[in-house]
């Protein structure tokens, strides 16, 4: 593995060497990375959006994240470490410790775009294997993948308590959802879960499963 810098004043470099590259990764390339480098070169254009993946992108349309995920948050996670840097520290360092912080950044942007290529990524929260309320959640309702049919196979993230409302008897019925993949056949479903409670007892009263809906 080679590991390149570029100064500044090596713009030219980079854009020959980004225009000859097979693909290009980033993260969050598409809403930092590009735009510095536009700015800073004059440019309009760095590199051509068909062979650019900006892998914070890609990971939030593929689960269907409602937000993007930090690089420090994925890190931590798949590969058991911080960020080396933060943006925010880059700005007061040296020339070497910001090589070394680059440097970081882009072997982790590497080793997270292989665990995406491979759907090993795993995200804040709810691996049914590993946490304990999504285990409980997959096994008590006993949910399976709703395309493969699966047994424990399905990975839950942003599940949510909705809302709350009352029912013209004084029920109260409140929403719960999310989304789940399949780590076997890779399909993304969104679960919503309805529970009702008697208004006064707070007692459950009905015994709804989550259900899938159709993505
Ligand atoms: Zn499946």
């Amino acid at each position: 593995m080679k590991f390149l810098y570029f100064l500044p004043k090596d713009g030219a470099n980079l854009l020959k060497l980004l225009n000859s590259a097979a693909e290009v990764i980033s993260y969050n390339g598409k809403n930092f990375d590009l735009l510095v480098l536009m700015k800073h070169l004059g440019r309009r254009r760095i590199v051509s959006a068909k062979k650019h993946l900006d892998l914070c992108e890609a990971i939030q349309t593929s689960y269907r994240l409602n937000h993007p995920l930090r690089l420090n948050t994925l890190t931590k996670i798949n590969l058991g470490k911080a960020k080396h840097t933060l943006g925010r520290e880059m700005k007061n360092s040296s020339l070497e410790k910001l090589k070394a912080a680059c440097r970081s950044d882009v072997y982790d942007t590497y080793r997270l775009w292989k665990m995406f290529k491979a759907s090993a990524l795993r995200f804040p929260g709810f691996d049914p294997r590993s946490d304990d309320q999504w285990r409980w959640f997959a096994g008590f309702y006993k949910l399976l993948c709703p395309k493969c049919g699966r047994q424990r196979t399905l990975w839950f993230w942003d599940g949510a308590c909705r809302d709350s409302v009352r029912d013209g008897h004084g029920n109260l019925i409140d929403w719960s959802s999310g989304h789940a993949k399949c780590i076997s056949c890779q399909y993304v479903a969104r679960w919503e879960l309805k529970r009702v409670f008697d208004g006064n007892s707070m007692r459950r009263i009905n015994a709804d499963r989550p259900y899938f809906l159709k993505t």
